[in-house]
């Protein structure tokens, strides 16, 4: 959902011009281990399920296909599979001994975008979503690359069951891109007819840090997102008498500007917020004062209260700059806030310490704390369902490959970002880097006496 992970990280960039870190090539390194070296002997068939994935992507909801091909994957490898959790959601269950239980999710939509990556296995499918008007699909988010680092960590666990102990919940979720697919699975009894999870595991990948490297903040992570929608009635009438009018142009335009100081002047400094109108539309012609307007608006923020705040300042300006106007009480703008809306996620400090401390040995040079990001991401809901008894993390794995990255660190290079029809990550380091991850951690998680 988000555009742009990793964007500001200087200190990432820095240390990665150090010649080892810049070369954190996906095969055994010297200091790998076992698990790296099974990773490496996976890593054909992953990326044979992962260019099957990538040239057939399907929309939010509507992933039959993608559910079906990998819930037969994990019943071949013993798990107990439940297919339709919220819509299209699958349960993959593997209860193995006492210990802690620890969910693996992966998301599985793609999104309205016409692929031009030129890659061999590109998608060339077409579907049609919400707009109804048909489009091409794309896994321009990199939900591929997850899914395979999935099947990949999944059939590592499955081949050490004698070396951890618990159980083990992975899951692929649907409609990350809507922002609706984890509140659906949840709603569907996620909790209640599964394993409730103690630990919550993802990934997602990035399209602005070299592939190969794992970033992750601790805390907020990514944002609250709302769309809210103003329309703004006027009243119409010729363009050389407006005294015979009320110009909802002008209250738009007032709206716009007195929204410029929510952030500036009423939210606390130190508390991150966003808003911006992303869409204004009004009018038809030169000479016509027309009677609507309408505002699209994107609000970003990470704790309840702050949204809170500027939701109600919202409402509060419409409704403000309408009056001034001289607009009548029950021809005020209605102010419509999406819901669901996406909740920040909230990588829980301790539990996140723990996990790249385990890390640490293994990514030497390639593991980053980095600022978190005003995107959004619905991974969030999985820990705000239980936020007493759930601890959850979501990372970050570079997919640029490594000659583009230094292109642009060159300035030589615009990157695409994430979303962009032209988003082609590194796909074996992605997915070598992530499956290796997810599985060591998941293994540090649940050690096989007790922990
Ligand atoms: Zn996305
Ligand atoms: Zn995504």
């Amino acid at each position: 959902m988000f555009k742009r992970v990793l964007a500001a990280s200087a200190a990432m960039a820095l240390a990665l011009g150090s010649a080892s870190a810049a070369h954190a090539e996906a095969h055994v390194e010297p200091g790998g281990d076992e698990l790296r070296a099974a990773v490496m002997e996976d890593m054909p068939g992953l990326i044979e399920l992962y260019q099957d994935l990538h040239a057939n992507p399907e929309l939010s909801f509507q992933e039959f296909e993608t559910a079906s091909k990998l819930a037969a994957r994990m019943r071949e490898m013993g798990f107990e599979v439940t297919e339709g959790v919220g819509q299209t959601g699958v349960v993959a269950v593997m209860e193995n001994g006492e210990g802690p239980t620890v969910m693996l999710r992966a998301d599985m939509d793609g999104l309205p975008v016409i692929e031009q990556t030129g890659l061999p296995f590109a998608s060339t499918r077409t579907a049609i979503p919400a707009t109804g008007v048909e489009t091409g699909v794309m896994h321009a988010c990199g939900h591929d690359t997850h899914m395979a680092a999935w099947i990949g960590a999944a059939q590592l666990l499955v081949e050490r069951k004698d070396e951890w102990s618990g159980t083990l919940v992975m899951i692929l979720q649907p409609a990350e891109e809507t922002g609706e697919g984890a509140l659906a699975m949840l709603a569907d009894g996620l909790y209640k007819r599964f394993p409730k999870p103690d630990y919550v595991l993802a990934f997602h990948d990035a399209a602005a840090a070299p592939a190969g490297v794992i970033g992750y903040s601790k805390g907020y992570a990514l944002a609250n997102v709302d769309s809210v929608d103003v329309v703004i009635p006027g009243i119409g009438g010729h363009g050389a008498y407006p005294h015979t009018t009320i110009d909802p142009l002008v209250i738009g335009a007032s709206i716009v500007m007195r929204l410029q100081t929510l952030v500036s002047r009423e939210i606390n400094p130190l508390d991150p917020a966003v808003v911006t109108v992303g869409s204004f539309r009004a009018g038809s012609k030169h000479n016509i004062i027309s009677d609507e307007a309408r505002l699209q608006i994107t609000v970003r923020s990470y704790t309840d209260e702050v949204r809170a705040q500027l939701l109600e300042g919202i409402a509060r300006i419409a409704r403000g700059e309408a009056l001034a106007a001289g607009m009548p009480e029950d021809k005020l703008p209605v102010v419509t806030v999406q819901d669901p809306y996406t909740p920040s996620t909230y990588n829980s400090p301790e539990f996140t310490e723990r996990v790249m401390a385990g890390l640490a040995d293994r990514f030497e040079g390639r593991l980053f704390e980095t600022p978190s990001v005003m995107g959004g991401e619905d991974f969030g809901q999985f820990y705000r369902a239980d936020p007493e008894n759930v601890q959850s993390l979501i990372f970050w794995v570079g997919g640029v490959p490594m000659d583009q990255w230094e292109a642009s660190e060159r300035g030589e290079l615009e990157l695409p970002s994430l979303h962009s029809p032209f988003w082609a990550p590194d796909a074996p380091k992605v997915i070598a880097t992530a499956t290796e991850a997810l599985a060591a951690a998941t293994l540090d998680l649940m050690p096989k006496n007790g922990g």
